[in-house]
């Protein structure tokens, strides 16, 4: 089978798009990615996917990371699953349990952010990230790494405002009010993205950032989703921090899945000069992650526009994987760190 039909079969339309529109100061050194939807603990998928295209790919050239943008579900155990929130008929083992116990391993570096349907009491200990089974590794509630010329940056969860301002209060066993809101994101885990040095390359997180629909075909997306009509004309599609946390910081991509549809958008950013005088966006504020009083003005390389990409559930014949070499930033050290994060370096 050749490489593009092998594209076809793992996503609806899947092309190296991106990569010929990128910014021509950017060095031609790149690292090809492959971004994966929701996860749903489908990693036998996934590894057979990116084996296939790898083996048909026209230059050679491998995958040679995979993210995964949410409901990744690392159940390692039954007493995992019942820390998930999601509908019984929905609780399965699938297959991370392989690759944790080591029966399986994961054949390239993968890393993820957590979604609202994950092996909560798991992740539950991990705040600030770390490997859930080899080579796999979680961004944590909220964190940075950087892959081979590339600044990732992820925040886990999806927004609900009653608990956006609240602690991390859960505790095993969870009630019925704990096992979801722990998957909620928190004004915190904000706040400390929001402080990052610039730039950020790839930003990683589960919903959309809000009004972010605005940015691409509208009438497409509402075509293979009419239900979202309602929110999408009340403004209310999506999370607004994410929405703030992408106009202060302007990753070069930014990555989502949740709404279970593949949709592409170009967010242009407004000059400096608008950003000083506190004009970015026009999307609701979620609180204090717009009020961060951290300048970036010093930074000279905010990428001037933000390509988002949402990828669909892991099913076949979904768009749930994308591939994509992403251009090095010129003159991009080999490791940075940020006042606020523990970055790891993958080599
Ligand atoms: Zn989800």
């Amino acid at each position: 089978m050749t490489f593009c039909r092998l594209l076809a079969k793992y996503s609806a339309s899947l092309e190296f798009a991106y990569v010929h529109e990128m910014d021509r100061s950017l060095a031609v050194r790149t690292t090809r990615i492959a971004i994966w939807g929701c996860g749903h603990g489908e990693l036998d998928r996934v590894y057979e996917a990116v084996a296939a295209l790898n083996a048909s790919a026209p230059d050679g050239r491998a995958i040679e990371l995979v993210i995964c943008c949410g409901d990744f579900q690392s159940v390692r155990n039954e007493a995992d699953l019942a820390t998930m929130a999601c509908p019984q008929k929905y609780r399965r083992m699938n297959t991370f349990f392989k690759y944790y116990s080591g029966e399986a391993i994961a054949p390239l570096p993968t890393i993820f952010v957590g979604g609202n349907h994950e092996a909560s009491c798991y992740l539950q200990e991990l705040y600030n990230g770390g490997w859930v089974a080899p080579n796999i590794f979680f961004l944590g509630r909220s964190g940075v790494i950087q892959f081979r010329g590339l600044r990732i940056a992820g925040v886990s969860g999806i927004f609900k405002g009653g608990d956006f301002r609240s602690g991390y209060f859960e505790r095993l066993p969870y009630s019925d009010d704990a096992v979801r809101s722990i998957n909620h994101v928190r004004e915190f885990d904000y706040a400390r993205l929001s402080t990052l040095r610039c730039p950020i390359d790839i930003m990683v997180g589960h919903d959309w950032p809000r009004g972010i629909e605005h940015y691409g075909d509208t009438s497409s997306l509402l075509r293979d989703k009419p239900l979202f009509e309602p929110d999408v004309r009340s403004g209310q599609l999506g999370n607004p921090a994410s929405w703030e946390l992408l106009t202060r910081i302007r990753p070069r991509f930014w990555f989502g899945a949740h709404l279970h549809v593949k949709f592409s958008a170009l967010v242009i950013h407004p000059d400096r000069a608008s950003v000083a005088s506190g004009s970015v966006g026009a999307s609701p504020t979620a609180g204090s992650a717009a009020a961060c009083t951290i300048d970036n003005s010093s930074c000279h390389t905010l990428p001037e526009v933000t390509r988002f990409l949402s990828l669909d559930k892991c099913l076949p014949g979904r768009a749930y994987l994308q591939v994509l070499d992403v251009p090095w930033r010129a003159g991009e050290s080999s490791l940075s760190r940020s006042p606020t994060y523990c970055m790891l370096h993958f080599d």
